[in-house]
């Protein structure tokens, strides 16, 4: 199986609109973000987590041709608003749409023209259902946990997909969560920056989580402008001269494509 990182900037992206700041004026690719999300596919099944407002931008960048499933982990619009883009893979089929259950009714709620099929057609529109996942599902030679985790005060998921698991936009991973998180080859988890943050963990966060879990590899995604891809690689060496678990961790950025069986 594939994993791809479509993006891996937080809610605003890199650069930043209007922002002046070194990193957002860099000229290094690995400092130039979209928002965050991934694609996850083997010879038969694509499954997309979360529709950024990129999308389709994030779609052309990887060729994308086909999606079978798409996982949303929660209903902010870095992580949603990309719905509509959805249309040329929903033309001969309808794709489900995984989630909480409350927020999948948020999704319909701000988007109806989508799932009131009362709403006219026009140039067309995409062809999707909403599921409610609170249980391992399969899809293809996938399986799907769905991880519930603190994203500040609201409950949202990560999902684990066979032995690889994806958490962004998250403050705390609750105790049963854990569980789930065994035997991970990969662990990709949201890491903002290095201020503390209500609502995400920050990098020495990460590390921690990524020390608890302890998967083969983690990477972090959504990252803030306040990061410099190659300084925080630098960072991380040497503090993997100490710690030795956090050589295996690597700032992700876009369009990285890790492979596992
Ligand atoms: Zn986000
Ligand atoms: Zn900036
Ligand atoms: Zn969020």
């Amino acid at each position: 199986m594939e994993l791809t990182f479509l993006g891996t900037g937080t809610s605003h992206g890199i650069p930043v609109i209007a922002c002046d700041c070194v990193n957002c004026n860099s000229l290094t690719p690995e400092n130039n973000r979209l928002r965050s999300s991934v694609l996850i596919k083997n010879r038969e099944t694509s499954i997309l987590i979360d529709t950024t407002p990129e999308f389709r931008i994030q779609a052309l960048r990887e060729k994308i041709n086909n999606i079978d499933a798409v996982l949303y982990t929660h209903t902010h619009a870095d992580h949603l608003h990309g719905i509509d883009d959805l249309r040329p893979f929903s033309m001969n089929k309808s794709i489900p749409l995984y989630g909480l259950k409350e927020q999948l009714q948020e999704i319909e709620d701000r988007f109806p023209y989508i799932f009131n099929s009362t709403i006219q057609k026009g140039g067309g529109k995409p062809n999707l259902y909403t599921t409610p996942i609170n249980k391992t599902v399969v899809i293809g030679k996938f399986t799907i946990t769905p991880i519930p985790v603190k994203h500040g005060l609201i409950d949202i998921l990560g999902y684990r997909i066979n032995n690889i698991a994806y958490i962004t936009d998250c403050s705390k991973i609750p105790d049963e969560s854990y569980d789930l998180l065994k035997n991970l080859d990969i662990l990709v988890i949201g890491a903002l920056r290095f201020r503390e943050h209500s609502t995400h963990f920050t990098i020495e966060q990460a590390i921690d989580e990524i020390e608890k879990i302890s998967p083969k590899k983690a990477y972090f995604t959504h990252l803030c402008h306040d990061v410099d891809h190659f300084e925080l690689i630098e960072y991380l060496n040497k503090k993997g001269l100490e710690r030795e678990f956090i050589k295996k961790i690597k700032p992700a950025h876009d369009g990285l494509c890790l492979k596992t069986d």
